[in-house]
């Protein structure tokens, strides 16, 4: 039976962050349960159009996830293992802002079927966190995953690097505040600028907001080389994992699995008879519910990929991984070959790897990722 993934987003954050461009919506009060009745009878549309499939990962991100009850999580963790087959390592995880987390709540997760979760540390140095417009504290943070790591079987930590008041050394503090907690998986994110972000307004002002793209790079190696000295694997680009603590849920992104996109603005993807569908819900949590509610489902926006654009899309987000991509399934999804010649060049120059079947970047050509994957695709 193929695989399935099933991404459900919740959009409500306690505060909106200043950098923050997802699709987000300040919480309000009454907001659960029409939201939570829509994404059910979703999934239900979804599992009609996938057909029977090996359930493998449940990821509830957003947002912020971890402001749903733990008897909606629950409910929707039932339904979906009822609608699919649930693979015998399902992953069950969800998004968490430290604020939220409490012996309490974890609790309730782990009673709910939760067992990974996903920390929004982001800095644990309370400038940094003020700078960030984040609504906890450092002790918050570290506290946070103190008792997840106690709880939770799989507790991963994000972690944000390149704003403007950002050292290396705060940086560093940072890192080992982080490897010091025990947590199993680092999700390092650059802080990048969005246009219609409140940064993104203040960069238009003159005032930065992040650092340079040479410094940021200095910081990504600092990050790299003090992760994998402590023995975390970087099997993405951004993401850090201990032995068997990889995100098998992204994995399915990366490896250009299946995926179900429930809930306001999430994107998904359906391969059936050889044909793979992209889908992009109603993004405003009104428009979702009205369309659910109207239609059966919340899709705003599905189309069928050509060979083209879905090969591309696998070369874009395999490359990222440590194992790269199999040739053979680029020529099944494309009917083409990837140029040989511009392969055997980076190989050369030390940052294309390939083996009989699988290409990957070296952590060399992970650095200049984008260029690479441009290159292979142009011809
Ligand atoms: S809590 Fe996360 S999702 Fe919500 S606004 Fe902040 S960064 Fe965005």
């Amino acid at each position: 039976m193929d695989k399935i993934g099933l991404y459900i987003h919740w959009p409500y954050c306690a505060r909106i962050c200043p950098y923050c461009d997802f699709n987000i919506y300040k919480n309000k009060a009454d907001t659960e349960t029409p939201l939570v009745q829509a994404i059910l009878l979703d999934m239900h549309y979804w599992r009609e159009m996938s057909g029977p499939r090996n359930l493998v990962s449940i990821h509830f991100g957003g947002g912020t996830p971890s402001l749903l009850s733990a008897a909606n999580l629950q409910k929707t963790i039932e339904t979906a293992q009822e609608l699919w087959s649930p693979s015998s390592d399902l992953e069950i995880g969800l998004e968490a802002n430290p604020k939220d987390i409490t012996e309490k709540a974890l609790a309730a997760w782990c009673d709910a079927g939760i067992e990974r979760l996903s920390v929004g540390v982001q800095s644990f140095d309370d400038s940094a966190l003020q700078f960030l417009g984040r609504d906890h504290d450092g002790q918050t943070a570290k506290r946070a995953l103190e008792l997840a790591t106690n709880i939770i079987p799989r507790v991963s930590a994000d972690l944000i690097y390149g704003f403007t008041n950002q050292t290396p050394n705060m940086l560093q503090n940072d890192l080992q505040i982080v490897l010091d907690s025990g947590v199993s998986h680092i999700s390092t994110y650059q802080l990048t600028i969005e246009q219609k972000t409140a940064f993104g307004q203040a960069e238009k002002r003159g005032i930065n907001k992040a650092v340079g793209s040479d410094t940021s790079a200095d910081l990504f190696e600092q990050v790299i080389a003090t992760l994998t000295a402590s023995g975390f694997n970087q099997y993405e680009v951004s993401n850090f994992a201990k032995k068997n603590a990889q995100s098998r849920h992204n994995l399915l992104y990366w490896q250009g699995g299946d995926y179900a996109g429930i809930g306001p603005g999430a994107h998904g993807r359906l391969t059936v008879d050889g044909k793979r569908r992209a889908t992009i819900a109603a993004l405003k949590p009104k428009d979702y519910i009205a369309s659910v509610n109207s239609k059966g489902h919340g899709m705003a926006e599905q189309e069928t990929l050509s060979p083209k654009s879905w090969a591309e899309e696998y070369v874009l987000m395999g490359m990222r991984i440590l194992g790269g991509i199999s040739l053979a399934r680029y020529g099944q999804i494309s009917g083409n070959t990837l140029p040989a010649e511009t392969i055997r060049q980076y190989e050369k120059s030390g940052l294309l790897k390939k083996t009989e079947d699988q290409l990957s970047a070296t952590p060399k050509g992970r650095m200049v990722l984008d260029t690479l994957c441009h290159e292979l695709l142009s011809y």
